[in-house]
């Protein structure tokens, strides 16, 4: 019987001094950057943990610490490249994934279709099978006072083999 497995993943970053925000494995520009040990891809951050958490495997601190320099600054699709795999090495593949980026700026919309492609690619599954959307918090919160970004993924796995 095909086992299902569902995971979710938040994540949050604020913002700092920059030129644009790594968003999804693409650089939006913005007159801020957002803040964090690797490249503080908070929605790839999100989608990550979304995967570890749909194979019953922590999160992204557990597999990469951030105690440990060598991620200081690093990649975020390391990450998530590392997740499907650990997906495949157990047998399942990515059914879907759903990321909605919370934010007022900047603008999403403009860049999602480049977003779900560079996501797609970096796990190595057709983009149909990847949603990027994103909303604001009506100017309510962290978020709606342009402090940071958050995000919020869902992840679905079939494959495997399940018990009953
Ligand atoms: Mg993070």
């Amino acid at each position: 019987m095909t086992d299902i497995r569902l995971g979710n993943g938040y994540d949050v970053h604020r913002f700092g001094p920059g030129d644009g925000c790594w968003l999804c494995g693409v650089k939006v520009p913005h007159d801020r950057a957002l803040q964090g040990h690797s490249d503080a891809d908070v929605g790839m951050h999100a989608l990550t943990d979304a995967i570890y958490g749909a194979l019953a495997e922590g999160d992204i601190g557990r597999h990469f610490p951030p105690s440990d320099p060598q991620w200081k600054g690093a990649a975020s699709h390391i990450f998530l490249r590392h997740a499907m795999e650990l997906a495949r090495s157990r047998g399942f593949a990515l059914a879907n994934c759903d990321v909605t980026l919370v934010c007022e700026y900047p603008k999403v919309g403009p860049h999602a279709g480049a977003m779900q492609a560079e996501l797609a690619r970096i796990m190595g599954v057709e983009a149909g099978r990847v949603s990027v959307k994103a909303t604001t918090s009506e100017r309510l919160g962290f978020t709606g006072r342009e402090e940071g970004i958050a995000a919020l993924a869902t992840a679905c796995l079939v494959g495997g083999t399940h018990p009953l």
